[in-house]
Formats: C-alpha cells, sequence, structure tokens
C-alpha cells in the first residue's frame, strides 16, 4: 500500500507569508500520456545529471510502482511550472511536503527565479507538519478519488477524517464553493449580469472563511482578482483598484513580493486601465479618484461591494 511518504515539519515557528523554502527543480519533464516514452526520456535526463541528483530522485517516493520506475516518481512527485503547464518538476525537498485538503503552506512556480517556492498561509508551529494541496477541490469524495488517480494516496488528512456530521457541512461548503467557482469564471455572464457575478464573489468569500478559517489565503486572493477583472471590464476604475489592492496583500502572503504575477496585479492596483478587458464595457464606469473617502467599514463595503442603499 502506497505510504504517506516522509513529510516535512517545522523546527521553528513560523508567521504567516513566510518563504519557507525556494528550490530549483533536479529535473523537469513534460507529462505525457505514453508512460513508455515518458520513461525513456527522463532516463535520458538522468543521465545528465549528478550522482547526488540522481540519487536524489530515486530517492523520492513512488506510488505507481512496476514497468515504468522513472514515470512513477514523476507522477507521485511533480509539480507543474504554472498554472496549467504541461511540464512538471521534481524537487529535492519540496516533494518532500505531503498533502492536506487544509493545507497550511502554498506552492507556487516563480517563471522569474525558474524556482518552486513555498510560502506560509498561516502561523504554524514549531513540530508542526508543513503541508500543501495537491487536490482539484470539491467535496471529500470527489477529492480522494483525483488524488488516488493522480498521485496514487488514499487522503487521510484532518479535513477528510473529521466526525461525520462536520464533514457532511464541509462538503456541502466545498460544493458551494465549486459552484460559485464555475459561476464567477463564466464571461458571459460577467457581460450580461456583472451584478450577480460581483454578489457571487462576495459570498464565494464567506463560505471560503467558513470552510477555511484563516488559510484561505491563495483563494481568497483568486476571487478579490476576479472581482478587480468584473470591474474593470465594466470601466469601474475606483473599485478595480481596491479589489486589485486586496488581491495583492494575498499573493504577496502566497507567493511574495518577487513572484511576477505579485508585480502584475500591483501595477493594475496603480493603472487599472491596463487591463486588456478594460473599455469592453461602460456599464459602471467611474474614475480611480472616485474611491470615497471618510465611510465607516461597513459603508465602504456596501459601496465596494454596490449593495443597494450605497453610492
Ligand atoms: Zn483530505
Amino acid at each position: 500500500m502506497p505510504t504517506k511518504g516522509k513529510g516535512l515539519v517545522a523546527r521553528r515557528n513560523i508567521s504567516k507569508g513566510e518563504r519557507i523554502l525556494s528550490e530549483k527543480p533536479l529535473l523537469i519533464s513534460p507529462n505525457l500520456s505514453s508512460m513508455s516514452v515518458m520513461e525513456s526520456a527522463i532516463a535520458a535526463k538522468l543521465k545528465t545529471l549528478s550522482r547526488t541528483d540522481q540519487r536524489q530522485f530515486l530517492s523520492l517516493n513512488n506510488n505507481f510502482p512496476g514497468k515504468y520506475p522513472f514515470s512513477g516518481i514523476m507522477r507521485t512527485n511533480a509539480f507543474p511550472c504554472g498554472s496549467g503547464a504541461v511540464i512538471g518538476g521534481v524537487y529535492p525537498t519540496i516533494c518532500l511536503i505531503n498533502h492536506s485538503c487544509l493545507p497550511n503552506a502554498h506552492n507556487n512556480w516563480n517563471n522569474e527565479l525558474q524556482w518552486e517556492t513555498i510560502h506560509s498561509v498561516d502561523f504554524i508551529k514549531a513540530g508542526e507538519e508543513i503541508t500543501i494541496t495537491y487536490d482539484h477541490g470539491g467535496p471529500s469524495n470527489s477529492r480522494q478519488a483525483q488524488l488516488k488517480g493522480a498521485f496514487g494516496f488514499d487522503c487521510s488528512c484532518h479535513q477528510c477524517l473529521l466526525p461525520p456530521a462536520e464533514l457532511h457541512d464541509s462538503d456541502l461548503r466545498r460544493e458551494q464553493i465549486q459552484s460559485l467557482d464555475d459561476l464567477i469564471g463564466e464571461p458571459t455572464r460577467i457581460m450580461a449580469t456583472p451584478d450577480c457575478s460581483l454578489k457571487a464573489c462576495f459570498l464565494m468569500l464567506q463560505l471560503l472563511e467558513a470552510e477555511f478559517k484563516g488559510n484561505a489565503v491563495t483563494l481568497i486572493g483568486r476571487v478579490y482578482y476576479d472581482a478587480f477583472q468584473i470591474c474593470i471590464i465594466h470601466g469601474d476604475q475606483a473599485r478595480a483598484s481596491i479589489f486589485a489592492q486586496r488581491a495583492t496583500k494575498y499573493r504577496v502572503i502566497c507567493e511574495g513580493e518577487d513572484s511576477p504575477e505579485t508585480i502584475n496585479i500591483k501595477s493594475l492596483m496603480k493603472t487599472p486601465t491596463q487591463h486588456a478587458s478594460y473599455g469592453a464595457s461602460t456599464k459602471w464606469r467611474t474614475a480611480k479618484g472616485l474611491v470615497p473617502k471618510g465611510l465607516d467599514p461597513d459603508d465602504f463595503e456596501n459601496w465596494l461591494w454596490r449593495e443597494q442603499n450605497s453610492m
């Protein structure tokens, strides 16, 4: 039976947003559908590595033992080099980090550095295990099926082992998060009924907080970026700049100031009109300087989310 692997434990207290690790890939390989072609491609690359690096590669966990050991190691351990990338990298230390469906750290491919970085998304106490997530979201049964199929292990994280009543509530929230995520990303809806899309972002933030407590940093950052896009598509520079500011704050926590994505959002925060979709509609047109001043926090949120009775 595949084991959980070795794991990585914090030796000291780590505060939220710290860069715990950054590592250069030992080996990068495309994720090829044919295992035999992939096996010989990896074998050729392995030959070019130093003895130490070869040994490190071979010491990594393999949840797919059998005819293709190198591909098995790659499949168990590789991280895509960027979101949606077809090439993946394996790392001597980062690959030891186990999965949790409620992780306390976040992994990111920094394309500028050409390194993978790991940031804490929560306060991690000395002695606590550092975890990241490999799952695609959704309720526990679909997460577990995906993890088993893609990485070959049965998830036994804290979240998956919740008592039945709590797991049921968590599954309901995860289902809602997934359907809201689909709804927010629908371009026709953003164009036709942006109020609904923005409302969905607002609901998503409440659900993420309820489900992930303080750990939803990456997802919250994404929702704020979605809200930014909804506003800028309709010409609302004032709200877009505030949403970009919040998206930046969360990106910095999980990727750092030097991440190209952080740098990009930061520049959109200063000049929201740089976004490629600016000007597609003038439905909500405002100037950047029209952010209201002196409102109490609740009134400000009402304005920001375009709640009724606001300006
Ligand atoms: Zn789990």
